[in-house]
């Protein structure tokens, strides 16, 4: 279970994240909602320890070891992962090194998938996201378009394979056969995957169409004001977010 216990966050003195309590156990999937400026990316950053963010109280349990102080790479090992809202160019650094050093930092050096293997292994899972097999010669997100930026971030998921997924946005800036691609890749991802935790952040209600949430949560002003199911999407959809 991915524990977060009444977690106050500050970025540069300020503070963004107030009382935050959410569980997410193996298996389910927990939507977060919220308007611009909410604080949703940086929950997301918390949890996987970004520099940038200060916590001042609370505590991040992942399946009962605390991560609250933990670096990023140490919660990448434990298994958490998240899909970045904008992810970031990486000149130089090839896509499928990149993925195949990732995929194996995690693993014990004995099991280490060597390049040719990897790589036969990235073909299929290029074609399950609708990408070219050469685009894995290209550079980490180095000129790619939204929509790939965003499929190479569920591209990762898929070769990562992580415990809990956090999807920060996946759908925004996607047209609707990339949404399409995306999120039917992500089911298919979860349906050999049943043990996955995910929490999606979003604040666009089509992503409904894709994702059947157990639990949905929105965040206003730093605070977590309503826990529910899909009846809460209902009510946002006829009331906006006041
Ligand atoms: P959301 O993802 O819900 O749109 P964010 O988590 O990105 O919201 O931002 C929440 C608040 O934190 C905003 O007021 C934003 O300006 C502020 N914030 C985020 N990152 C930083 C930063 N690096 N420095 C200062 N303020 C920040
Ligand atoms: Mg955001």
């Amino acid at each position: 279970m991915l524990e977060i216990s009444d977690l106050q966050v500050e970025i540069e003195g300020k503070k963004i994240l107030d009382d935050i309590f959410l569980e997410i156990k193996p298996g389910e999937i927990h939507v977060l909602m919220g308007p611009n400026g909410s604080g949703k990316s940086t929950l997301a950053k918390a949890l996987m320890g970004h520099p940038d963010i200060g916590v001042k109280r609370g505590k991040i349990i992942l399946d009962g070891e605390d991560i609250t102080k933990s670096p990023p790479d140490e919660r990448a090992k434990k298994g958490l992962f998240l899909a970045f809202q904008y992810p970031v160019e990486v000149p130089g650094v090839n896509l499928a090194n990149f993925l195949r050093i990732a995929r194996n930092s995690l693993l014990p050096k004995e099991k280490r998938i060597p390049v040719f293997k990897f790589r036969e292994l990235l073909r299929k899972k290029l074609a399950f996201l609708d990408l070219e097999e050469n685009f894995m010669e290209r550079n980490l997100n180095e000129g790619f378009s939204g929509g790939e930026k965003k499929k190479t971030e569920i591209l990762q998921l898929l070769v990562l394979t992580p415990k809990y997924a956090i999807l920060d946005e996946t759908d925004s800036g996607l047209d609707i056969d990339s949404l399409k691609t995306v999120f039917e890749s992500f089911n298919k991802i979860l349906k050999n995957e049943k043990k996955m935790g995910v929490l999606i952040i979003t604040h666009y209600k089509k992503i409904f169409d894709y994702i059947k949430p157990d639990f949905v949560h929105v965040l206003k002003n730093g605070v977590i004001c309503e826990n529910g199911k899909m009846d809460i999407v209902k009510k946002i959809e006829k009331q906006g977010y006041r």
